[in-house]
């Protein structure tokens, strides 16, 4: 019998096929961006062993220095004789194993256990991964009082010094986890089951493929499905469980979906890609854009969020600009542009609040795309600068969103359903294209070059190389939104 680990359990209650391929062709598997997922895991456990060790009396259980045999002994001697946390337990039963994050003695001879995440609430499948936790502890006759999750609380606010206490938020789920020990004794026999298979199992691709997360074997379990020109994920904001319904239906492209299953914008976009058509209200946009007399200016933020916040005043997950681009039309067509960037790797949001205010003026709309981003973010910044902030509220006053307006007047089907300024620009100006730029090519992009320019192994030469293609980048970004208002205002 195999040892299958907490994580191989949960690939087998989202597909007992993911499970057969992690075990037997882990090579198949496309890594979805998981190491930047691990990378904030373990910058939070790191942070939550400072918390939750204060006196630094505790020990970790290191996997990889110590091997498995001396991880598990090493782990029960001190869980039998010690008082002090242990992180990173190492714990086994046949058939099954599970590293515990945080061990913390009740002072009766029983123990806390604590489970880390970097989310900002318990999440469902965050409840079967407790419960695999608490049953193994058990059943490796860890006495234990309790069980319990700790996510990020995102009203927390870093008051700088490496001080995190307050960082994360427990929830006691001690009931229901131990009442889940025959379910969970169940789905390990099951998962031994599907491991010992000689071959693949024959497992359908469906809702379980996203849910709860994208599996990284799609492409290989996806390969012989027929691909439709038009699929069902180029309907407008149609919901997972109603597409799921579709495609268990039968309908593959949405041009084959009646009309009595859609929204009225899903009809609407469906009979534009049956026919080919792009259709333009332009002079509806028009009128749109003359409510907003005066010179216009374009701007866009690239920010960034962190789950362990680094700059004092900040909150884990709280959006923080560091660049924004700005340019300005003149009535004459032509017009001037204003940039800013922190690549210091200091809190970046004075400055850049204080070059906002310079390079905004005090007259004519200012459009963005999807404005609610970027009032969100003038509005942090006003909150936490009193001295600033009747110049950023007034920035915040003249902010115009063009997205709705591009989606109430404009609509091409290589959209796809999107309205996103990534969607819509191609169809209205081919020209801008983001392929040509070197390095940054979208937003997630953009906030890791960020990360490494900001990084203290970062070359001097390597970090000027960055900055120039962010710059690149938000530029663009606004160059677009000129283009897409001179098209609309004709
Ligand atoms: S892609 Fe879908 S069917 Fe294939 S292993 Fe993953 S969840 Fe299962």
């Amino acid at each position: 019998m195999r040892q299958l680990s907490k994580s191989k359990i949960i690939a087998y209650r989202q597909c007992p096929r993911r499970l057969w391929l992690e075990l037997h062709r882990p090579e198949l598997k496309d890594d979805n961006g998981n190491q930047a997922v691990f990378a904030i895991g373990n910058q939070v456990g790191e942070v939550a062993r400072g918390i939750y060790d204060a006196a630094g009396k505790g020990e970790l259980i290191d996997i990889e220095a110590m091997g498995w045999d001396a991880a598990y002994e090493r782990t029960a001697s001190w869980l039998a004789g010690e008082q002090a946390p242990l992180f990173e337990a190492a714990l086994r039963i046949p058939g099954a194993l599970a590293l515990a994050d945080v061990m913390l003695s009740d002072g009766g001879g029983s123990w806390r256990m604590i489970e880390v995440k970097s989310t900002a609430s318990v999440k469902d499948y965050q409840r079967d991964d407790i419960a695999i936790q608490a049953y193994v502890a058990k059943q490796a006759g860890v006495p234990l009082s309790s069980v319990s999750l700790a996510h990020i609380d995102t009203s927390f606010v870093y008051q700088g010094d490496g001080d995190y206490r307050g960082l994360l938020f427990e929830v006691d789920l001690s009931g229901e986890a131990f009442a889940r020990e025959t379910e969970v004794a169940g789905w390990i026999a099951e998962a031994q089951e599907v491991a010992a298979l000689p071959e693949e199992p024959e497992v359908e691709p469906g809702p379980q493929c996203w849910d709860p997360f994208e599996c990284g074997f799609c492409a290989h379990c996806h390969r012989d499905l027929p691909t439709a020109e038009f699929p069902l994920t180029s309907f407008y904001r149609m919901r997972g469980t109603k597409r799921d319904e579709l495609v268990a239906a039968g309908y593959r492209d949405i041009r084959e979906v009646p009309d009595e299953h859609l929204s009225e914008t899903n009809s609407w976009i469906k009979e534009l890609t049956a026919k080919g058509e792009t259709h333009f209200d332009a002079a509806g946009a028009a009128a749109e854009l003359a409510r907003h007399p005066g010179e216009p200016s374009f701007l866009d933020f690239e920010t960034i969020a962190f789950a362990v916040p680094i700059w004092a005043g900040t909150s884990p997950y709280k959006q923080i600009p560091f660049q924004f681009s700005l340019h300005h039309r003149d009535a004459s067509g032509g017009g001037r542009h204003a940039e800013f960037l922190d690549t210091t790797g200091a809190d970046p949001r004075r400055p850049l609040a204080e070059a906002l205010v310079a390079a905004c003026g005090s007259k004519g709309p200012i459009y963005a795309y999807n404005a609610k981003f970027e009032k969100g973010v003038i509005a942090g910044l006003a909150q936490h600068f009193p001295d600033l902030a009747v110049g950023l509220m007034v920035i915040l006053s003249r902010l115009v969103d063009l997205e709705p307006i591009a989606r109430r007047n404009f609509y091409a089907p290589s959209q796809h359903g999107s309205w996103s300024l990534k969607a819509v620009l191609p169809a209205i100006c081919p020209e801008l294209d983001y392929g040509r730029l070197e390095g940054v090519q979208n937003g997630d992009l953009a906030q890791q070059a960020y990360l490494e320019a900001i990084g203290p192994d970062t070359t001097e030469e390597r970090r000027g190389q960055i900055r120039r293609q962010l710059l690149d980048y938000c530029e663009l970004d606004t160059l677009a939104l000129v283009r897409m208002w001179e098209v609309f205002s004709g």
